[in-house]
């Protein structure tokens, strides 16, 4: 029986829905046919400062709460913390500068050149690492930036990988519809 292969080269989807983690467990259901798939369990939190990512739970904090709250939980939780969008709306702005966390997101097709570049700033001030995401909330959203992580293909290692900072955030050429359903 051939393997499915789900896209040429991303093999790693994070499915960090607002405040809710009932798509990703949709999302890990469907994805089983893959072989060569990992899908990273989070959630975007709207914290009352701001969103904040935690990659890498199943579960998430009581809203409302604060982003010190939200890392706590993530903490306890062994979770990676990231900054998505400090610097564009929803993002938690200034606090960004302390906020205990893993990494910074520091490409967001949905933010401005000036507010990822004041990302990348922040990323580099903090000595953080920087990584991409995609904002994607509809499909044709999907695929327009990636980030490169040195790791194996398991949910723990690549946690362990974007915590040590062996990632690269990158714009891949888009693919086509097409050339991701192989035909
Ligand atoms: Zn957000």
């Amino acid at each position: 029986m051939n393997q499915l292969h789900s896209h040429p080269s991303i093999k790693a989807v994070a499915i960090t829905d607002h405040n809710t983690l009932k798509g990703y467990f949709r999302v890990q259901k469907l994805a089983n046919i893959y072989e060569d798939l990992t899908i990273l369990p989070g959630v975007e939190v709207s914290t009352e400062e701001g969103d904040l990512i935690i990659l890498g739970v199943e579960e998430t904090p009581k809203i409302p709460t604060t982003s010190s709250s939200a890392v706590d939980f993530a903490k306890a939780c062994g979770a990676v913390i990231i900054i998505p969008h400090p610097y564009r709306s929803m993002g938690i702005g200034d606090l960004a500068m302390k906020l205990e966390a893993d990494a910074v997101e520091v490409l967001n097709p949905t933010a401005t050149k000036r507010e990822n570049a004041m990302a990348y700033d922040l990323a580099r001030i903090r000595n953080l690492p920087g990584v991409a995401g995609t904002d994607a909330h509809n499909p044709t959203e999907m695929w327009t930036v990636c980030t490169e992580i040195k790791a194996q293909p398991s949910i723990e290692d690549i946690l362990k990988a974007i915590r040590k900072g062996f990632v690269k955030p990158v714009a891949p050429k888009r693919a086509t519809l097409a050339e991701m359903s192989g035909g």
